[in-house]
């Protein structure tokens, strides 16, 4: 049956009609558990009806203004995330790669204010994933992103090993702008970054006169059990960039300054037509309001813990580990398997699941999911793994 299916699949021939929660369905009516969420997109899940009266209401009274004028709910949103974050200022985008071009021309600036021309270099990490933009696909730490056809990439950019405590004694000096790090590396392998690594290359960043920059566009808005996986990670950033989940479908991404990061972007510095409009901050409203509860969050972690120990409990041979946060899951398959191949039964058996890295399937599943669709999702899940034991 695998063989047949990944021969015959050049992408996936599924078109969805309708979902509801975590569940979805195709036009010839097949169900589908979702475990993917649009990649973490739809994190209320899908006909989420605060969310849907929250939409339809904004659009009655107004849709898109322009950042010449403000609108009462972007006001009102965003001194809302600020307070629930912590941060003092936000820019907001329409995407993760937008909102990191946002950290990237900030921590820019801040070099050039803070050491002038040589102080330009933003280091990230290896494996890391920060974007599809030039700028962002630099930055990003996988030679896979780096074809030769998008040439020539930009200067200005550096990366370390994650977790390599050696790398830090000669990883930053008077030439680096920011650090930036990608909480837990999802596109790279839901790969988990150990805290106190991460304490320790921020003091250095710091010492050297860099700020400390988080991408969050994954790991934000709850992903992991936190609002932000930074503060679980205790780092601190100075900036954070967010984006997936943030409005619940509705595209927006943010970008938010603390401390030093605080007032180096000024009017004109970096401004887009769509971003923020208030359609996006209705939904980004009923999403922070909803994700921010400590219940909620209290719930995510406990779903999360669930899947992993149900996974765990299996002990299917195949799967060689199983990590991360919240719900931000990757379960490592023996490299004798592809991936993908597991993804394309999976769908064949109705789960939504996604890839990570050379050799993770990741599941990144509506926050809100239900305890019988998690049961479901991990029976085709299990069915499909022992398909591949033989
Ligand atoms: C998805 C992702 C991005 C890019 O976001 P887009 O909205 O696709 O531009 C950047 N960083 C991380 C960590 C991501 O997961």
């Amino acid at each position: 049956m695998n063989k047949k299916i990944v021969n015959n699949y050049g992408s996936f021939d599924i078109t969805f009609v309708k979902a509801k929660g975590s569940t979805m369905w195709d036009k010839k009516d097949k169900k589908y558990i979702d475990f993917i969420a649009g990649i973490g997109v739809n994190c209320l899940g899908h006909n989420y009806k605060p969310l849907v009266r929250a939409i339809s209401r904004q659009a009655k009274r107004q849709i898109h203004i322009s950042n010449y004028y403000f609108s009462d709910v972007g006001v009102e949103y965003a001194e809302e995330l600020l307070e629930v974050t912590g941060f003092n200022h936000g820019y907001f985008g329409n995407s993760g790669a937008e909102a990191n071009e946002a950290a990237i021309k900030l921590a820019r600036k801040y070099g050039q204010l803070n050491g002038g021309d040589k102080r330009k270099t933003i280091v990230t990490l290896e494996s890391s994933f920060h974007g599809r933009t030039i700028a962002t696909l630099t930055a990003t730490g996988q030679k896979r992103f780096h074809p030769d056809c998008f040439a020539p990439y930009l200067s200005g950019f550096k990366t370390i090993k994650a977790n390599d405590f050696e790398a830090l004694k000669t990883a930053f000096d008077d030439t680096t702008a920011a650090l930036f790090i990608e909480c837990i590396q999802g596109e790279g392998g839901v790969n988990l970054i150990d805290p106190v690594w991460a304490k320790n290359a921020a003091d250095a960043a710091r010492k050297a006169g860099a700020i400390v920059m988080a991408d969050e566009v994954q790991t934000g808005i709850g992903r992991t059990g936190i609002f932000l996986a930074s503060d679980r990670l205790g780092f601190n950033p100075e900036v954070v960039t967010l984006a997936k989940g943030i409005a619940g479908g509705i595209p927006m991404g943010a970008c938010l300054f603390r401390g030093k990061a605080s007032d180096v972007l000024v009017a004109g510095d970096h401004q887009s037509t769509f971003a923020g409009n208030p359609l996006a901050c209705a939904a980004a409203k009923v999403v922070l309001e909803t994700v921010s509860d400590y219940d909620f969050l209290d719930r995510v972690n406990n779903a999360g813990d669930y899947i992993r120990g149900a996974i765990s409990g299996w002990n299917i041979p195949i799967v060689k580990d199983i990590r991360g946060s919240g719900l931000m899951i990757g379960i490592q398959i023996d490299s004798s398997i592809k991936p993908f191949d597991i993804e394309v039964c999976c769908l064949e058996e109705g789960l939504c699941t996604t890839t990570a890295g050379s050799d993770v399937i990741r599941f990144l599943p509506p926050l809100t999911i239900s305890d019988r669709e998690i049961e479901e999702g991990l029976a085709i899940f299990k069915k499909v793994l022992q398909s591949f034991c033989k």
